[in-house]
């Protein structure tokens, strides 16, 4: 006999079928045993009688979360055991076998309830089991589903999706880079990508036109309920295109998205702010202009500026260092004219207080990189060591180009109504840093440190 899903096996009322899954709960009314027993797909109550000798033998041991498989006939309720709470609650399966799959002893953690209150580390160390709260189970669907018509969505548009490479050379973001040992080349490193920055402005420069993707960036940096130190990002990037173009397009897709997941959009088409504007009126680039807890408010907030400060009196990049100036800057920036003044082309979206996508229109042009680069406190030297590849490549032909990286992570978590990205993350890291189940960072064993020249000078004892 086959296995149905619950779903299915709950519609074939009065045939005999197969499911299997975990006991959800067991009661036990007189000599009856009752399991509702679950499935992704669903729950559903099993009986078991004295009458079934074997059956019954094998359900006298069963408890919670053991996994079973049932054989029996799919009968409707009588009229006063209908249970309207559950989807499958006017059918029960009358088991007729029942075997033993896996045994569970008792969970380290409960699943019943949403587990917020459950501390991290353990719901974390245990997230497989974890996993299997409803509400997890839920959000896990969902970020599938945003995956699913985002895709359609882009495709449909004529993006193409391009993987690039996670092992690279540092991009700047913002952040600390996480590095990865050569073997080959002894001494030297890869960076894990922060983004895939310059690689899709290459690709703009190779002809692509319209790219996305759905790239992990890893950024070594303190985590906070919406940082891990590996996020998903819908990376965009598209060629002869204006500022207006690429919000546009990423309004398009988030109204798509939205509206496929039956959410709701307090304004459209979504406001455009300036920086000044939200600045002077919240006191801050992510103002929540949301009225209803229910829906989803939506902003553009534009006119960043180039640079900002830095503690040591010179300047950095607002965004990234590829960020272009509006054009009634550019004679400024190589002048090295009113630095703190510079607007960019920036533009960054923003849902219920929480950024979900940032971007810009580029530099296109080497001497321009070379400038804003220079007033960032890059010397000559460290221009061409780090960029060299970008400068030459803006000279073979170089489209103007622009694009945008949406949160993916954030994303979902304000469709999902969720405070922190972790609640719809399978398997994320602790706020400490450690990851989920497998307990790294680990020490490496001395083999591999020789094998990539490595010595450990200085070790942090574990608190
Ligand atoms: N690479 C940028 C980021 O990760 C996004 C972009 O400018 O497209 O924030």
């Amino acid at each position: 006999m086959a296995r149905l899903s619950i779903s299915e096996a709950s519609k074939k009322q009065g045939e005999k079928v197969e499911i299997a899954g975990w006991i959800n709960t067991r009661r036990n009314h007189g000599k009856i045993i009752f399991f509702d027993v679950r499935d992704a797909s669903g729950l559903v109550q099993v009986v078991v009688t004295p009458k079934e000798e074997e059956s019954y033998k094998v359900a006298e041991k069963l408890g919670s979360e053991d996994v079973i498989s049932v054989v029996g006939t799919v009968n409707k309720r009588p009229a006063e055991n209908i249970n309207k709470e559950i989807e499958t609650g006017e059918i029960e399966i009358v088991a007729e076998e029942i075997n033993l799959i896996g045994k569970a002893v008792a969970l380290p953690i409960p699943i019943e309830g949403d587990g917020y209150d459950v501390e991290e580390s353990i719901r974390f160390k245990y997230r497989y089991i974890d996993l299997r709260r409803p509400r997890l189970q839920k959000n896990l669907k969902l970020r599938h589903q945003i995956v699913k018509v985002a895709r359609a969505f882009l495709d449909s548009e004529g993006f193409t999706e391009i993987e690039t490479p996670y092992l690279s050379k540092t991009t700047p973001e913002g952040a600390r880079d996480f590095l990865v040992p050569s073997r080959l080349q002894k001494g030297k490193f890869y960076a894990l990508a922060q983004s895939p920055q310059q690689y899709k402005q290459l690709l703009m420069i190779a002809g692509i036109e319209k790219y996305y993707q759905f790239a992990r960036c890893f950024r070594d940096e303190d985590l906070r309920a919406d940082r891990q130190f590996e996020h998903t990002q819908i990376d965009i990037e598209m060629a002869f295109v204006k500022r207006e173009d690429v919000m546009s397009a990423v309004e398009r897709l988030i109204t798509f998205v939205v509206g496929k997941i039956g959410k709701k959009i307090e304004k459209k088409p979504f406001p455009v702010l300036t920086y000044k504007e939200v600045m002077e009126k919240y006191k801050t680039d992510r103002p929540n202009l949301n009225k209803n807890k229910a829906d989803l408010s939506f902003a553009w907030v534009v006119d960043f500026p180039l640079l900002e400060k830095t503690d040591e009196g010179g300047y950095t990049f607002a965004h990234n260092p590829f960020a272009a100036p509006k054009p009634e800057f550019v004679d400024s920036l190589m002048k090295e004219k009113e630095l703190a003044n510079l607007q960019s082309l920036q533009y960054d979206l923003v849902c219920n207080g929480a950024e979900v996508a940032g971007g810009s229109i580029r530099i296109h042009e080497p001497e321009v990189q070379r400038q804003a680069l220079r007033v960032m406190g890059y010397s000559d030297k460290r221009i061409d060591d780090e960029f060299g590849h970008l400068l030459a490549a803006y000279k073979y032909g170089a489209p103007v180009h622009g694009g945008i990286a949406v949160g993916f992570d954030r994303l979902v978590s304000v469709i999902a109504g969720e405070e922190n990205i972790r609640e719809v993350i399978a398997f994320p890291v602790t706020s400490g840093g450690q990851t989920s189940v497998m307990d790294a960072p680990s020490e490496a064993n001395p083999e591999q440190l020789k094998d990539l020249g490595l010595k450990i000078i200085e070790k942090e004892e574990k608190k």
